[in-house]
């Protein structure tokens, strides 16, 4: 039977905003010594600037191609795009997200498509150089390069102190996924003081670094995301925690612990709670 402590841990943890769905979850919660971050939307705010767009293409063109497509996302990306865009997104057929990747689509019976260099190397197509710095969203029509989309996002105010808090809890591996760019991922690591981050994987590549990490592991391992394409390593990781506020309804559904105000420094309180109730039981 379990403990009438666990019961006082969880709801503890609930009120600081830390749903934990099971007393054990909550031991292994205790027990985690890596945590694996996703990058946006968890580290980052996951609401995108738009920096730069340059053509081939006129600007107005690219963001009208790029918001037509980006309607039928979820993807926080989708979400700033349409903000940016000013008029109404134009209808779009024959949809088609691929995760880690992009969207592809038929915008008024001409073959559309926005995402990284491996969607257009995937359509045949070479991506030119960055104009900026950030994470870049190349478009393409009728089969061809048609511009690109520089977005950037923003570090959340209390990431930093939580890669801080989680070494000095007893956390021994702090590492960052992400399927953004290379640069992107390594500025944001060095502004977090993290040193072992991934760049460029795809949700496959995450379910396998979450492997590997698991091997590795004395104690537990924890995934933290927003969940958007990253339902199958919420569930591969022994606790899978997913942001309440910006997450997908199949992340949170998937997760084993939700953080409802999507803080990544709840989870050190939410540890912090799972210590000290274990500690009261043993
Ligand atoms: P992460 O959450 O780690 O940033 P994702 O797997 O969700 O990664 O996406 C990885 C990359 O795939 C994005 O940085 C972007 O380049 C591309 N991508 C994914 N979804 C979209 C989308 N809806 N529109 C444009 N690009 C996308
Ligand atoms: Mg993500």
């Amino acid at each position: 039977s379990v403990p009438l402590s666990f019961f006082a841990g969880i709801g503890g943890a609930s009120k600081a905003g830390v749903l934990i769905k099971g007393s054990n979850h909550l031991e292994t919660l205790a027990k985690v010594d890596t945590v694996v971050f996703d990058k946006t939307g968890t580290l980052t705010e996951g609401k995108f600037g738009v920096d730069e767009v340059s053509g081939p293409l006129p600007e107005n063109e690219i963001l009208a191609y790029a918001a037509a497509l980006e309607q039928h996302s979820s993807h926080p990306i989708a979400q700033s795009i349409l903000k940016a865009y000013q008029g109404t997104p134009q209808a779009v057929t024959e949809v088609q997200e691929v995760a880690g990747h992009g969207i592809t689509g038929s915008v008024q019976g001409v073959q559309a498509a926005i995402g990284n260099q491996k969607l257009l190397q995937s359509l045949g197509i070479t991506a030119p150089e960055p104009v900026g710095v950030g994470t870049v969203l190349y478009v393409a029509v009728a089969g061809k390069y048609a511009g690109q989309i520089v977005i950037n996002d923003q570090i959340k105010p209390d990431a930093k102190e939580t890669i801080q808090a989680l070494g000095q809890n007893g956390v021994k591996t702090t590492v960052m996924l992400t399927g953004d760019n290379p640069q992107v991922a390594q500025s944001v690591a060095k502004k977090l003081g993290l040193t072992k981050f991934f760049a460029g994987l795809l949700p496959e590549d995450k379910v396998h670094h979450v492997e590997a990490l698991t091997k590795e592991a004395q104690g537990k391992v924890a995934f933290v995301g927003d969940g958007i394409n990253d339902a199958p390593v919420l569930v591969t990781a022994d606790v899978g925690v997913a942001m309440g506020g910006v997450g997908s309804d199949a992340a949170i559904e998937a997760a084993d612990v939700v953080i409802m105000n999507d803080q990544p420094s709840k989870l050190v309180q939410g540890m912090k709670i799972s210590r000290k109730t274990l500690k009261i039981v043993k």
